[in-house]
């Protein structure tokens, strides 16, 4: 029977007085690929930054492996094996290709995934692995923030809108590189605005709308109606 890698429990997240998500109850198994979906600002990223430790919580709501790791720094849950590969890709200007993703190596977690097998998965970095990050294209750069997150081998991986800029047909490329990145036992949260491509990569799904769960349900079974109620609001 496979167990939860991660279980929020009541999320609450707030920015001063806003508050950005209320009581989100949300499970992801082992080896499970989970989609987030959600309109601009229902809260996806906030959820992210809760669960990697950038933003603080209350204690007990968010379980790695069966341990509270509410009150937990960035850096002690990346060592545990998480890692987010975030929105906006977040790379060092001022480093080079090769020198960004050593970053993901820092922290120190032994695994399949070096600088070797992530220039076999992305070629194209191997060649630029010199340049500086900010000369790459777009869709380069989110290889590039995909190949960090890799580097520091985790169990679980989150990704934060891949696709968001991308040209079309970058995006089908990173998500046909998808299955080989997740790989076996790997376990993953898609954040995706496009639902098609949210549905088609994951088991299951969990629509944000202002904040809450609107929708918990199987990628293959949900049906259109249920998302547009969901992501929309609509009755
Ligand atoms: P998007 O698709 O636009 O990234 P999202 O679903 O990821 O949207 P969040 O970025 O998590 O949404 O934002 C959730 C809510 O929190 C929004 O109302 C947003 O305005 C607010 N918010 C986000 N970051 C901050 C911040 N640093 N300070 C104050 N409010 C914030």
């Amino acid at each position: 029977m496979p167990e939860p890698i991660l279980q929020l429990h009541g999320l609450d997240a707030h920015y001063g007085d806003f508050q950005a998500l209320y009581g989100v109850d949300m499970k992801v198994m082992e080896g499970e690929v989970l989609a987030i979906i959600g309109s601009n600002g229902a809260g996806k990223t906030t959820l992210m930054r809760s669960i990697t430790g950038l933003l603080s919580n209350g204690p007990a709501q968010i379980k790695y492996r069966g341990v509270d790791i509410s009150a937990q720094r960035a850096d002690e849950i990346a060592v545990q094996g998480l890692a987010m590969v975030p929105e906006g890709r977040q790379l060092f200007p001022s480093l080079s290709v090769r020198e960004n993703l050593m970053i993901g190596a820092q922290v120190g977690r032994k695994g399949p995934w070096d600088l070797d097998a992530v220039y076999k998965l992305f070629p194209i970095l191997e060649e630029r692995k010199d340049q500086q990050s900010t000369s790459l294209s777009g869709g380069q750069q989110q290889m590039v923030a995909i190949g960090r997150a890799l580097m520091a081998n985790p169990d679980l991986i989150l990704f934060d809108e891949i696709s968001l800029g991308l040209a079309p047909i970058i995006i089908k490329d990173i998500y046909e590189a998808l299955p080989g990145i997740i790989g076996e036992g790997m376990s993953a949260i898609i954040v995706e605005q496009d639902i098609s491509k949210a549905l088609s990569v994951s088991s299951r799904v969990y629509c944000l709308q202002e904040g809450r769960v609107s929708l918990e349900g199987a990628s293959d079974t949900v049906s259109r109606e249920d998302i547009s109620r969901a992501y929309f609001g609509i009755e």
